[in-house]
């Protein structure tokens, strides 16, 4: 077992962390004060190819695997600058459509995704199914030209900048009428499909929306590989998600923790730095050793996803996501509390954190879904819902 990671991802992560500096979290900061969107970081990690590691190098990627993808997300995370969209269009959506793809699928979106210049959202949650994707009724129905989609989706990140949402659906079996899932790409300018903003109290510029989708008229290749494999072709987005918000949720831990650390070794109220009374430095410590935890699981979870072993790495993933979701929410808290009343200063960028480090808890599966997982799949336990 080797826990160094190799010369080029560290490459790699010096040359995001880099990247991000440039930016850093005053960027996102005005970006949401301007309700911009975080445009100009986008394009340069695209131009750079820091969006598209994961992605096959003959569609225009890096060929690496999502072990890389996260170390990108982690470090400009770290750098105060996360880009939600990197957890949906090039792990997500990318991670299917490479595997399971047919090859027009491929080369139509593959290179845009892997230099930034498209973008593809994720719609898996609905207003009435939530944690209980058994209860999805975003219907494809087939048809002589292609496909007839009818649904609802709800908080779903990013559509306005997207070029296109891979909607999970269900269709119905050719033989016994049951329905099963179903993955189409929905151009986000088709008729019949609109969105609408949902106010959130989240400090980042992609936002969420609520999708309608009535009677949207979709080709026949808009269904993505093979309608037989769709639970499957779901799995192997969702594990990379997992192991991105994992990533995401550490970049925003360290950040917190380093401004915290700083903050500690400088701050002087009596005879040295409020980082000498062990009160302040006990917590800061246990949140280093919890961060190593979450970033251990993390990489282990990536490692097996890159390894093909996609069963291994769905209880890894899960597993990586609540710790550091876990992690980040404690640290960030912790960070605030170390920074006294600069903790709740825009200046110091902390603050910011408490709504989004909060998100990994719930999205994009709770935590009380992950316990659920692991008391089910790895301790054995009956199911309880
Ligand atoms: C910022 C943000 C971005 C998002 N982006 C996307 C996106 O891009 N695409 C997308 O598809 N979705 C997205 N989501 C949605 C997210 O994945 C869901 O919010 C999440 O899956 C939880 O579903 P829900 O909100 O319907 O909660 P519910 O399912 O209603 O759950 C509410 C509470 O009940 C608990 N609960 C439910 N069932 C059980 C059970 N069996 N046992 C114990 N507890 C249970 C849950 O853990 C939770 O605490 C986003 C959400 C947020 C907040």
């Amino acid at each position: 077992m080797n826990f160094h990671e190799s010369d080029e991802r560290r490459a790699l992560r010096a040359a995001v962390a880099e990247l991000g500096k440039r930016y850093g979290h005053r960027y996102m900061r005005d970006k949401v004060r301007t309700d911009g969107r975080a445009t100009e970081l986008w394009e340069e990690a695209g131009r750079y190819g820091y969006l598209g590691v994961n992605i096959p190098a003959e569609y225009g990627g890096g060929g690496g695997g999502i072990a890389d993808l996260a170390a990108v997300c982690e470090e400009l995370g770290a750098a105060g600058c996360p880009l939600l969209l990197m957890v949906v269009s090039p792990a997500i959506c990318g991670s299917i459509i490479a595997r399971f793809g047919t090859v027009a699928q491929k080369e139509r979106w593959l290179p845009g995704i892997a230099d930034g210049s498209t973008t593809m959202a994720f719609g898996i949650t609905e207003p009435d199914a939530g944690s209980n994707s058994h209860n999805l009724t975003t219907t494809g129905t087939r048809t002589e030209e292609g496909w007839v989609l009818n649904g609802r989706k709800v908080f779903i990140s990013g559509v306005d900048q997207a070029d296109a949402v891979l909607v999970v659906g269900r269709s119905a079996d050719a033989r016994t009428g049951r329905l099963k899932p179903a993955l189409f790409i929905v151009p986000t300018d088709v008729p019949g499909f609109t969105w609408q903003p949902i106010e959130m109290e989240l400090v980042a510029p992609e936002k969420q929306f609520a999708l309608f989708l009535d009677d949207v008229a979709l080709p026949a290749d808009a269904l993505v590989g093979d309608e037989d494999a769709g639970l499957r072709q779901l799995f192997a987005g969702l594990n990379p998600e997992r192991i991105m918000v994992a990533a995401f949720s550490l970049g925003m831990a360290r950040q917190a923790l380093d401004t915290a650390v700083d903050y500690a070794k400088t701050r002087t109220v009596w005879q040295g730095p409020i980082g000498a009374h062990q009160g302040i430095a006990h917590p800061l410590a246990v949140c280093a050793i919890e961060l190593e935890q979450a970033r251990l699981l993390t990489q282990k979870a990536a490692w097996l996803y890159d390894a093909g072993d996609d069963e291994g790495a769905g209880e890894a993933a899960n597993m990586a996501k609540y710790a550091a979701a876990e992690a980040a929410a404690r640290i960030v808290d912790q960070s605030i509390q170390t920074l006294g009343g600069n903790g709740l200063s825009v200046d110091y960028g902390v603050a910011a954190l408490l709504v989004a480090s909060r998100v990994a808890r719930v999205a994009p599966v709770s935590r009380e879904m992950i316990l659920n997982y692991v008391a089910q799949h790895t301790l054995g336990l009956p199911r309880s819902y």
